[in-house]
């Protein structure tokens, strides 16, 4: 395994974390009743990740039971504690909900103190503001951390580049999880700029939101050959000395082994890294009517999110990736901040965009064949379908909990 320096933290991390989104029923509701399957693949997923030399473990309060499967897989393993680093993150909007959300998180990871606490999801300039003002939940964070229950401070983002870069400069973190990856290289200079401030960066699934590439398309297959398409993107994240650790999705214990022989070789720009990422960049830079993601036609008057379902187009068009465009896609108008816009079928034709393009591209035409491409009715009934029960469940539980 190898390891490097978390940043400003100064805390030597792994190159691969454990995430914990996605273990067996881990969303499944009520998040303290643990299931023997989910405790089952919990323990001998956080077993085989300590045996390969991870030492990085990464949850959050929002990612329902994965606190409570972590407490106790490290319990019931009799993990030392200083074998391993723990970051957990959390949302809490004033200072009160932040002193009671750790002391909770805490009791729920069966720990003394938390190693690396990030504020969840510094998605837009509200959140930024609800985080960062005076007397506010990062100024909790702060009063924790003189306390010793917690080490180190960071943020967890989906945000575009601009607040990305203003909650970087704030200077308030040490640590940054962010997108950035092969498929989506945008906010590259914010992981510039973090690295010029020794913040330590985590990279949030570059497998899965980097482009499904668990499941590749036949073209990005044969592209990335002789390597397959995680362990070249993987490679490509950790080609940036700036970056510190991936989250891959490891979920089970299959899935660690391709993840660990994209390790073998730590140049990571190597001759065969290169050629295949010259060979990648080559549909692109060829496609028709191709979105930059300037970011110049923003904002639209119907809230449609033009260069992320542009990007979604240059991905489909270039590389055959219609699966991972069709999941993506079918996200919007469900996930709020997380992933904000509307459906590109909200276009109105109003031509506001189009003479901000310096691509002069057709919007409203390309937006309508994406949205044709991608559009899945059948999923977007089955996820509305879900918001509505998970929106019943959450009044339920609120009455639940005040008899
Ligand atoms: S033409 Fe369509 S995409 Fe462009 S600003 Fe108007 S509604 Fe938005
Ligand atoms: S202005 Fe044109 S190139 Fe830039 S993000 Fe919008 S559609 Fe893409």
């Amino acid at each position: 395994m190898e390891y490097r320096r978390f940043g400003k933290t100064g805390e030597s991390i792994s190159v691969l974390t454990l995430g914990g989104m996605r273990f067996t029923h881990g969303w499944d509701p009520p998040r303290s009743h643990l299931p023997k399957t989910s405790i089952d693949n919990a323990v001998q997923t956080v077993r085989h990740a300590l045996d390969v030399g991870i030492n990085h473990i990464e949850t959050a309060h929002g990612y329902m039971k994965s606190e409570h499967l972590f407490g106790l897989a490290l319990d019931e393993l009799k993990v030392p504690r200083e074998q391993y680093k723990m970051m957990t993150k959390g949302a809490p909007m004033t200072a009160d909900d932040t002193f009671r959300l750790v002391e909770e998180q805490l009791q729920t990871l069966r720990l003394d103190y938390i190693d690396f606490y990030g504020w969840h999801g510094i998605n837009n300039e509200e959140r930024l503001n609800a985080a960062c003002k005076a007397g506010g939940p990062v100024e909790a964070l702060l009063k924790l951390r003189e306390q010793g229950l917690i080490r180190h401070i960071g943020f967890s983002t989906h945000a575009p580049l601009n607040i990305l870069m203003k909650a970087i400069e704030t200077d308030l973190f040490s640590f940054v999880n962010l997108h950035f990856y092969y498929f989506f290289q945008h906010n590259l200079p914010a992981v510039k700029l973090a690295g010029s401030k020794d913040m330590g960066i985590l990279i949030i699934s570059p497998n899965d939101k980097g482009g499904q590439l668990w499941n590749p398309s036949q073209k990005v297959e044969e592209l990335c050959s002789p390597q397959s398409a995680t362990q070249f993107n993987g490679r490509f994240c950790l080609s940036h000395p700036e970056v510190t650790t991936l989250t891959l999705g490891m979920h089970a214990t299959e899935h660690f082994d391709s993840n660990l022989r994209m390790l073998e070789n730590h140049q990571y720009s190597s001759e065969t890294d290169q050629e295949i990422k010259a060979r990648l960049d080559q549909p692109l830079e060829q496609l028709n009517s191709r979105c930059t993601y300037c970011l110049e036609c923003l904002p639209c008057p119907e809230n449609i999110n033009i260069p992320e379902v542009l990007r979604f187009r240059n991905m489909l068009v270039a590389y055959d990736m219609r699966s991972f465009g069709k999941y993506r896609y079918n996200m919007l108008e469900r996930k709020g901040h997380w992933f904000p816009g509307e459906f590109a079928s909200h276009c109105t034709q109003c031509g506001d965009c189009l003479p901000r393009c310096p691509e002069n591209l057709d919007i409203p035409r390309l937006l309508k064949e994406t949205h044709h491409r991608l559009f899945n009715p059948r999923l977007w009934i089955k996820n509305k379908l879900f918001d509505w029960f998970g929106g019943i469940w959450k009044i339920l539980k609120r009455i639940l909990k005040k008899y």
